[in-house]
């Protein structure tokens, strides 16, 4: 049995800080699912020498976790123990550079990065419109979407490493894969900086366009979801595996296999992380089970269960 969450205690172990540290935060309100327990300590740098500051001075046996904006998590009912980190205003700075570049900070929705690219007359970007995270968690995903992804256009990341050590990552130094990022998985991104190139506007809005309608009409977009749940195994869909094994629409409580797009979970409404877990976990037994092939998590599965065990 692990002991219970105590954040008041855990503040007072930690570092003083220019940003906020609070105790017991309760992540649902925090996540796209709406599901799951607190972060013991959640703490919100006020910019990034003061996340350096706060990494190098924290004992290293408390947890660190980061997150975006919780679109590709799913926090277990017992919550986070340690500390949560969520980069705010801080990490929202975004320009053009020459070259047709955008130096973005982590903390700044995809979508937004998008319309400025857009703005900007700045083609190659348009893909990041179809995703609902942060900068930070496309870097940390290898988000992609509409023939697009991640990798094809940072050009570098900076990062800070778990002593306070500023890092600047090349793009090969990501090690990129699908929906994987190689780079030491203590790394806080704080900065990309993408690559684009100089388009014509008209071309952009009308393929932004087509990716919001496309997106409409094939994903629960407006649903309490984390988005596709496992990662498409060589060779065939996620969902087209989970439909033909007969479980669009199944349901564990108020957790449901979405029937517009078999690969994302729903949370209809009262969803325990427990149940919509369980629901994953029954969906990977049955498609073994029937095709053998095992589906792997793209969902980001973070904390201990209820109870805390
Ligand atoms: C309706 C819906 C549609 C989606 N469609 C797509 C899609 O088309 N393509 C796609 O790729 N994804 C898609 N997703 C999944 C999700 O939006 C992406 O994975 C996104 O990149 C996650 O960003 P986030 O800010 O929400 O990160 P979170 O979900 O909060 O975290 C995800 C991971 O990123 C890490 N992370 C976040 N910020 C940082 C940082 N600053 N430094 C280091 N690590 C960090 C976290 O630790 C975690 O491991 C979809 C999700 C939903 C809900």
């Amino acid at each position: 049995m692990m002991p219970r969450l105590d954040g008041e205690a855990l503040v007072k172990r930690l570092p003083f800080v220019r940003g906020r540290l609070e105790a017991n935060v309760p992540l649902a309100d925090l996540t796209w699912f709406r599901a799951g327990g607190p972060a013991e300590v959640l703490f919100t740098p006020l910019d990034e020498t003061d996340l350096a500051d706060f990494l190098r001075a924290t004992p290293k046996d408390i947890s660190i976790y980061v997150i975006g904006v919780g679109s590709n998590l799913l926090v277990r009912d017992g919550g986070v123990p340690g500390v949560v980190i969520r980069l705010g205003r801080g990490f929202s700075e975004i320009k053009v550079e020459a070259d047709s570049r955008v130096r973005v900070g982590t903390a700044v929705l995809d979508v937004r990065v998008a319309r400025f690219a857009y703005d900007n007359s700045i083609d190659g970007l348009t893909f990041l419109g179809g995703i609902p995270g942060t900068i930070g968690g496309a870097l940390r995903m290898n988000g992609g979407a509409y023939g697009g992804e991640t990798k094809n256009v940072l050009v570098e990341a900076r990062a800070i490493d778990r002593a306070g050590i500023v890092h600047v990552l090349s793009n090969t130094d990501m090690k990129y894969s699908y929906r994987h990022c190689g780079a030491s998985e203590d790394l806080i991104f704080t900065e990309a900086l993408l690559q684009g190139r100089s388009g014509n506007q008209d071309e952009i809005l009308a393929a932004m366009n087509k990716i919001t309608d496309s997106r409409e009409a094939t994903q629960p977009i407006k649903s309490r979801t984390g988005g596709s749940t496992f990662k498409n195994p060589p060779g065939n869909k996620s969902w087209q595996l989970i439909d033909k094994a007969g479980l669009r629409g199944f349901a564990i409580g108020s957790a449901k296999v979405s029937e517009l797009h078999c690969n994302f979970l729903i949370n209809e409404g009262g969803a325990t992380a427990t149940q919509i877990e369980e629901l994953g976990e029954t969906i990977r037994a049955r498609v073994l089970a029937a095709f053998g092939i095992e589906l792997d998590w793209e969902i980001k599965r973070i904390g201990v269960p209820a109870g805390g065990q």
